[in-house]
């Protein structure tokens, strides 16, 4: 515990921090805010499957708005509460006062949390919209690392971007940026979802050169419905592989045969990764957790504990 912080209960887990310099390697789920109690009975349906390969770590998106926002703070203390599981509380800058902002954290403290993602968020309905910060607020993730770390003796991870964050004008001010996150106390990060390794291991290599040794962990979500390839665009701005999607769009008339097709796909792109020296893998689950269990369980994780 560092000096001069307030204490933070400890539950006797490891944080991401320690786990990664014993030389281990995570994995870990994420789970998304529910908005309506049949949403919180399909994560909390999810949450257990996944418990039962006992992951590193899981987590639950925070919310844009006041209600799923609730959600992800409830589910995020029942998981510490209730279940044999590590989470890792996500939080985001977007219309919250630093005083907010700390209240959050100290329930997070309160239910034994000590592992935190500190990501700024988007304007709510518009990504790409004008990010206006709340005037009592923080600006970028930089400062959310800060005032997390200000707050206790937690271990906080950041995000990255495979192919660039959108808002940055080019790649060297994008790893400047992503620098200075880590350098304001980051432990650890975790990249936006991509589809091929090599535009993982460029980052890495980027930021590596920039001097920066913070483990960055890979994030994997596999493609399992046509729906989803509108979804990604969406959702990450990353490129769909044309490959993938015409793979995909053969068998469209075949819901398990696209599963089928997205599942391999994922599996394929871990194992590449597994081949290089990554910190570990963290899987998307949407709430339905089979498709990433049946990645897992193909790459023979389900046997690591
Ligand atoms: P920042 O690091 O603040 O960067 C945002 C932009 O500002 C970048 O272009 C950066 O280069 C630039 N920048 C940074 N510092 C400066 C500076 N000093 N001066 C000028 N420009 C600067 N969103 C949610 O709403 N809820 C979630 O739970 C959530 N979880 C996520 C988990 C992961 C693993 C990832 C990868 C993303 C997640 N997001 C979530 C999305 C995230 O909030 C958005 O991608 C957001 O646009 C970027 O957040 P950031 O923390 O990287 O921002």
């Amino acid at each position: 515990m560092a000096l001069g912080l307030p204490s933070v209960r400890t539950n006797g887990t490891r944080t991401v921090r320690e786990l990664l310099a014993g030389g281990e390697r995570s994995y870990s789920f994420e789970f998304t805010a529910p908005r309506t109690e049949k949403a919180e009975r399909a994560l909390w349906e999810a949450i257990r499957q996944v418990e039962a390969v006992g992951p590193t770590f899981v987590s639950v998106t925070y919310g844009a708005g006041g209600r799923s926002r609730e959600g992800t703070i409830r589910a995020t203390e029942r998981i510490a509460d209730d279940t044999i599981l590590t989470p890792v509380a996500h939080l985001t800058a977007v219309n919250h006062s630093k005083a907010e902002l700390r209240n959050i954290i100290g329930r997070y403290a309160d239910v034994g949390i000590r592992n935190m993602l500190a990501v700024r968020g988007d304007p709510p309905g518009d990504p790409m919209g004008e990010w206006i910060p709340h005037p009592e607020g923080v600006t970028y993730a930089a400062e959310l690392v800060e005032l997390i770390k200000e707050s206790g003796d937690f271990c906080v991870g950041v995000a990255a971007f495979p192919e660039m964050h959108p808002r940055s004008a080019d790649w060297e001010t994008d790893i400047r940026h992503f620098v200075n996150k880590c350098r304001a106390g980051a432990d650890y990060a975790i990249t936006q979802m991509f589809f091929h390794a090599e535009d993982y291991l460029r980052l890495r290599d980027r930021v590596a050169a920039a001097g920066c040794d913070v483990p960055i962990i890979p994030e994997i979500m596999p493609v399992t419905s046509v729906r989803q390839i509108e979804r990604f665009a969406q959702l990450s701005n990353a490129a769909f592989p044309p490959g993938l999607e015409r793979r995909i769009l053969a068998v469209r008339d075949d819901p398990a045969a696209v599963r089928s097709v997205g599942i391999d796909y994922a599996t394929e792109l871990c194992a590449r990764l597994m081949q290089e020296d990554i910190p570990g893998l963290h899987f998307i689950t949407l709430n339905r957790s089979m498709a990433t269990l049946d990645i897992y369980r193909n790459l023979g994780l389900d046997r690591h504990t």
